[in-house]
């Protein structure tokens, strides 16, 4: 049944292959997005489509669109861009939260937030169930996005046990592929243009930390998944890939991939940058009978071929 799906974030890196997707499974689809880290590139092969649209909006205000169900995905993800405004980060997730819940409440149809492993903080407890309730620094610079994205939770159940709505909630582990900005800061887009450009790829700290990547056609596969799941599946539930790598291993990796001359520099480590993160999935995998199928070769060979076609002389 073709129904209208409303997706904050819908220009930025996840929310544009969410719209792509929903729309190739024969959707019609309204994307809100402030363009604060989406960019217009990402949705223009959707333009022509009678079935997509944008709305420039922010959902610190709020919004009305008649929809039938709601993917709320609006918020700057990579640590440099959520620590530029912090205040404005907390907003978007408190605010923002609010703001479409309330939609979801008029409306009466399902909502699903795009919740984080940040949840977790600096994890003392790996890999990561859903039920570890978390280690997060309240005070620190990584605050705004982790406790804003857990007061989002927490406005969503409350929204649940108090007006009955329909939620979901998914925490995504680091997800990569297309569509990342190649200045958006984070681990993979960073070594990828980096070693693209034969440029010192940056190892924050000593690069025995590690992290888990998802490859983003998986994660979408898992949060259409979960929307799709009847009223009395909530989650939280884990979504991201469980192979776990150190970030040297990534940029040798990733400088292999590209026959790259790059050199490794050395530079801090940014506070509060969790030591290890790593996702447990057996409730993805029970509930959503879903886990990801792309290698981290394979995907990043397809990241690699974006960056090269996207990176002028390259
Ligand atoms: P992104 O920065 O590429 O996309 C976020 C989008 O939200 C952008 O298009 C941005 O312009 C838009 N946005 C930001 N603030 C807004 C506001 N106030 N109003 C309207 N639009 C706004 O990041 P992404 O990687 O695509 O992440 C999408 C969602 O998934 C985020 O909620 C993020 O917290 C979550 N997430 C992502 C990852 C990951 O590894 N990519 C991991 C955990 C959680
Ligand atoms: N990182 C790095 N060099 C970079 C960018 C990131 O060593 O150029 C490290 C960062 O310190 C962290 C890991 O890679 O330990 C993942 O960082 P990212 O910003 O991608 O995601 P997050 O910290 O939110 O998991």
């Amino acid at each position: 049944m073709k129904k209208q799906i409303l997706v904050t974030g819908g220009a930025g890196f996840i929310g544009s292959h969410l719209c792509e997707k929903l729309l190739q499974n024969g959707h019609e689809v309204i994307c809100v997005d402030n363009f604060f880290t989406g960019k217009k590139r990402n949705i223009t092969h959707l333009m022509d489509n009678h079935y997509f649209e944008v709305l420039r909006h922010d959902i610190n205000d709020p919004i009305s669109v008649e929809v039938d169900e709601i993917y709320n995905l609006a918020c700057p993800a990579s640590p440099i861009y959520y620590q530029r405004d912090p205040v404005q980060t907390t907003k978007t997730s408190v605010m923002g939260a609010i703001n479409v819940l309330d939609l979801a409440k008029r409306l009466d149809v399902k909502i699903l937030q795009a919740s984080t492993s940040e949840v977790y903080g600096d994890p003392e407890l790996h890999p990561q169930p859903e039920t570890y309730r978390g280690n997060v620094n309240p005070v620190g610079p990584r605050a705004c996005y982790d406790e804003g994205k857990r007061c989002a939770e927490t406005l969503f159940f409350d929204y649940k046990r108090q007006y009955d709505l329909d939620i979901k909630i998914i925490r995504i582990f680091n997800t990569y592929g297309p569509k990342m900005h190649p200045k958006d800061g984070r681990v993979v887009s960073n070594f990828i243009v980096q070693a693209l450009n034969d440029d010192d790829i940056t190892i924050y700290g000593n690069g025995t930390q590690t992290r888990c990547f998802c490859y983003v056609d998986d994660l979408v596969d898992g949060i259409i998944n979960m929307m799709n799941k009847p009223r009395d599946f909530n989650g939280p539930v884990n979504l991201g890939n469980p192979e776990e790598y150190r970030i040297l291993d990534l940029a040798s990796k990733i400088m292999q991939l590209t026959n790259s001359n790059s050199e490794l520099v050395y530079k801090p480590l940014p506070e509060d940058d969790p030591v290890k993160r790593k996702p447990d999935i057996d409730l993805a995998k029970k509930e959503l009978g879903w886990e990801p199928k792309v290698s981290l070769e394979e995907g990043l060979k397809k990241t690699i071929s974006y960056f090269k076609e996207l990176l002028p002389g390259k």
